[in-house]
């Protein structure tokens, strides 16, 4: 592989180990000698791989016996109206802390009523509401675990009255969840999980969707879960290499071992950004994240913006354009990005302060 530091925030950085196994399936699948791209997905080695995946998933994150995952297309964007379609009888209770949020709210209103129990929009979405309350008769709770383009991560959920409901897309895998408190989770599989084209679902297999509109199979969850993710062919490239990235993620040590890399990254980098004079985060301390790390050069000066840009370049850094929602610099810090880029990154925002 190349010495390039990929700091993108989507389609992210992946294991090293993912990409030579995905490279030898692809030429030769698990002995078939059919590749990965043109073997049944009714097979019973792709069968195997459809297994082990949900078996990984289950395991990695603990998944109680109550809840089962599917893997699906369409994105996360997806799951913004496939929650409501099967679950919003009247009202759904939605917390507004982003670009994600706000379309996953857009997508619910076509549905029904929708409360926004807080938003941070008028702070340009740069912390994590507190203190809200959650009304007792909606027939849900969504938030977003992280905001990817502005760089705030809920360190901690809020006791819901109502079936929780998380768009975990960009830190899946990156630390322990408490999936018992979800009715579902979602989690488009490029930022932090394996490749674009499938979406990790994990829901509470006895949930019931209301009875207000009829379900098109597709987007019925029992449907898929019946099937057990097989209702139609499913994205098996994206589905084995996300596989091999997690089985990568459990021989590390698991979600535990991420979360610990992911906390030495960020203290790394925060501590640069706050010790450099030049240099400023740009949300609240206590809900900024580990994964998506936002920063600005103190004072607004694009000729200097394009100097650090030019260096980070030269260095090998790639993908550190902030978000033009939020400007200046955006470091996506995943789980397979080692503790080298960082430093490198450091190393830059060091000697360009001299
Ligand atoms: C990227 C992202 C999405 C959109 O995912 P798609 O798979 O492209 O539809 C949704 N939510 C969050 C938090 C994201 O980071």
């Amino acid at each position: 592989m190349s010495k390039v530091h990929n700091f993108s925030a989507g389609p992210s950085i992946l294991a090293p180990e993912a990409f030579e196994k995905a490279i030898e399936a692809i030429r030769n699948f698990a002995g078939t000698g059919l590749s990965i791209l043109e073997v049944s997905h009714r097979s019973k080695q792709f069968e195997q791989v459809m297994d082990d995946a949900r078996a990984i998933v289950r395991e990695l994150l603990q998944v109680p016996d109550t809840h089962e995952s599917l893997f699906l297309q369409g994105g996360a964007s997806s799951q913004f109206y496939m929650i409501p379609h099967n679950y919003l009888g009247t009202k759904a209770a939605y917390l507004n802390t982003g670009v994600w949020a706000s379309g996953a709210i857009k997508e619910a209103k076509l549905y029904g009523e929708v409360i926004e129990v807080a938003s941070s929009k008028a702070q340009n979405f740069n912390y994590i509401p507190k203190n809200y309350e959650i009304p007792a008769d909606a027939d849900y709770f969504h938030c977003t675990s992280n905001n990817t383009i502005y760089g705030t991560q809920m360190r901690s959920f809020p006791k819901s009255p109502v079936p929780m409901i998380c768009d975990m897309s960009s830190d899946i895998f990156s630390r322990p969840v408490q999936v018992a408190d979800f009715d579902l989770i979602y989690a488009g599989a490029q930022k932090n999980m394996g490749p674009a084209g499938v979406t990790l679902v994990i829901f509470k297999k006895d949930k019931q969707p209301v009875s207000v509109r009829p379900i098109p199979s597709m987007l019925d969850y029992r449907i898929h879960l019946d099937k057990e993710s097989m209702y139609n062919t499913p994205p098996a490239f994206a589905i084995l290499v996300s596989l091999y990235n997690l089985i990568w993620v459990k021989e590390c040590g698991g979600v535990a071992e991420m979360e610990k890399r992911a906390n030495d990254r960020a203290s790394l980098l925060y501590g640069e950004i706050d010790r450099n004079p030049l240099f400023k985060g740009t949300c609240a301390a206590e809900d900024r994240s580990h994964m998506n790390v936002c920063f600005v050069l103190q004072d607004e000066n694009p000729e200097l913006e394009a100097k650090f840009m030019a260096a980070c370049k030269e260095a090998g850094i790639s993908g550190i354009k902030g978000h033009r929602l939020v400007g200046g610099f955006r470091a996506s810090m995943y789980n397979a990005l080692p503790l080298e880029s960082t430093q490198a990154l450091v190393n830059v925002m060091q000697t360009f302060h001299s």
